[in-house]
């Protein structure tokens, strides 16, 4: 069947299509419109009455029908948990996963819709002033643009379009080329649950062409972006006077300190999980490790050991644990990092072979000087570099080295330890015996440095989401 984009609920054809593929095998799993700057300010147009509509609809409408789409997207978890599969190539584990953190995010946003709410403001607290009285509101700003990655289409979709709506705004999505389909259904769903159809758009096509016209319309109140800095940085340079909320990549790190041999099974697991979880492809991905020079040898091996008993191959099959990267540019760009630290002097102790034109094998490297770029930049795949260290202190140094600053964590049983990681780690979040890869979906969740702008998380949102009205009365007392 031809793809289509939903602008008002119509779907909209297009004679330009670009097919999307399976990343295991290359097989063509649909195709979506190639559309342009006419298509996106088309959907603006009809976002703009859509944000006329969504003013009709009470804190209470908005609550009830985002609980309603949570209920059907529940209902229909494994037919779109399949999809998910075929877009990104995560595991149907993973892809039933993300739908249930989608369906509790669309909840959660239901919940907040109820307690959006300003303050009385102490106008006679300035000299001279009396008799007036009043307070703040919070209100919606008006047509958002969400703007997603590949790697979680539905639920980082979720994170913007539940909240957007839950505040009373109205939405143009624009998803990646290579997953927009999950996008559309989610769309048709929150539809179907009972949003105007003019207040849900979404738009497909290449990111340069329909999501740079979207940016550049000033009839966009709001862009809300997750995925690369590089991305990130030209649609603030493009945008102009909008706000920004901008959920970018990281190259988290972890350490384990020196008193945890008793816990290393635990911790080197946990670690390879957060590591080779969807193929590395995790904004939050364990990339950076460090480990207490006393118990290197011992976390290595077991570490080794662990990732030799992880299942390679089709995301398909419900026995695997680790599918395909989204496609071969990008396992091409892995393969010559893994290459460029080897040839620099760092040791591979397992994996580092393509076992498919998309498939890496799950990859440890050891000793990685920190002037390559598995250890600078976002390695975006199935790699975890370890790297010795001499206590706290050193990790902490270490894990500041880097223009990210998402997510970090430490194993420690030591409080004060502990305690100064949070304290000095530059990140947005601070895991203590976790792993940085841990996330629930109402927590704040953003990042320092170049990791972003803003949080995310309903409640959190939500603010980014509303602008403050002040009203004022003179009373005459
Ligand atoms: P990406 O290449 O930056 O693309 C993200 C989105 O931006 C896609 O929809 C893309 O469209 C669009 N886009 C590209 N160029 C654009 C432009 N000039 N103007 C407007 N939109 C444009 O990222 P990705 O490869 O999909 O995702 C991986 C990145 O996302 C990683 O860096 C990862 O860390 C980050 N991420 C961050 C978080 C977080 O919460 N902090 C979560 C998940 C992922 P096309 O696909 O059509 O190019």
């Amino acid at each position: 069947m031809k793809g289509y984009m939903l602008i008002g609920g119509e779907k909209v054809f297009k004679d330009r299509e670009i097919e999307i593929l399976f990343p295991y095998d290359n097989s063509v799993v649909g195709t979506i419109p190639d559309g342009d700057e006419k298509d996106a300010e088309l959907a603006v147009g009809v976002a703009l009455k859509g944000f006329e509509k969504m003013k009709e609809l009470t804190a209470y409408d908005r609550y009830s029908i985002l609980l309603k789409a949570a209920r059907i997207l529940a209902n229909r978890s494994y037919e779109i948990a399949e999809l998910l599969t075929k877009e990104v190539g995560k595991t149907i584990k993973e892809s039933m996963g993300e739908v249930g953190r989608a369906v509790n995010t669309l909840t959660l946003s239901a919940e907040e819709a109820k307690r959006i709410a300003g303050e009385e403001v102490s106008f006679d607290a300035a000299p001279g002033i009396k008799g007036k009285v009043g307070f703040y509101r919070r209100v919606p700003i008006g047509v958002i643009g969400c703007i997603t990655p590949f790697n979680f289409p539905l639920n980082l979709t979720c994170h913007k379009v539940g909240p957007a709506l839950a505040a009373g705004n109205s939405v143009v999505i624009k998803p990646s080329e290579n997953t927009s389909l999950v996008v559309i259904k989610l769309a048709e769903i929150l539809i179907e649950a009972g949003f105007p159809p003019e207040a849900v758009n979404v738009v497909t096509g290449y990111g340069e062409k329909i999501g740079d016209a979207i940016v550049r319309d000033e009839r966009v109140r709001m862009i809300t972006f997750t995925g690369s800095v590089e991305t990130g940085k030209i649609i603030m340079s493009r945008g102009g006077l909008k706000k920004y909320a901008m959920e970018l990549g990281s190259n988290a790190g972890v350490y384990i300190d020196e008193d945890q041999h008793e816990n290393l099974d635990v911790v080197a697991e946990k670690v390879c999980r957060g590591g080779f979880a969807l193929a590395g492809q995790v904004c939050i991905s364990v990339q950076r490790v460090f480990v207490h020079d006393s118990l290197f040898d011992k976390f290595i091996e077991k570490a080794v050991n662990f990732t030799g008993t992880l299942k390679v191959g089709n995301p398909i099959d419900e026995s695997v644990d680790m599918g395909p990267v989204i496609d071969v540019r990008a396992a091409d760009r892995i393969m010559e990092w893994i290459e460029e630290a080897a040839s620099a002097g760092a040791r591979i102790m397992c994996g580092g072979r393509r076992v498919a034109d998309t498939v890496i094998e799950p990859t440890i490297v050891v000793d990685v000087p920190e002037n390559v770029r598995l250890f600078t930049g976002e390695v975006f795949g199935p790699v975890i570099a370890v790297n010795r260290v001499s206590g706290v202190e050193e990790a902490i140094e270490k894990v500041n080295l880097s223009k990210y600053g998402l997510q970090a964590g430490i194993f420690t049983g030591d409080l004060k330890a502990a305690f100064k990681f949070a304290d000095k780690v530059e990140a947005g979040g601070i895991m203590i015996n976790e792993i940085p890869t841990f996330r629930v979906d109402q927590m704040p969740y953003g990042g320092m440095k170049e990791s972003g702008i803003g949080r995310e998380g309903p409640s959190f949102a939500i603010e980014e989401m509303t602008e403050i009205k002040t009203i004022c009365f003179d009373v005459g007392l």
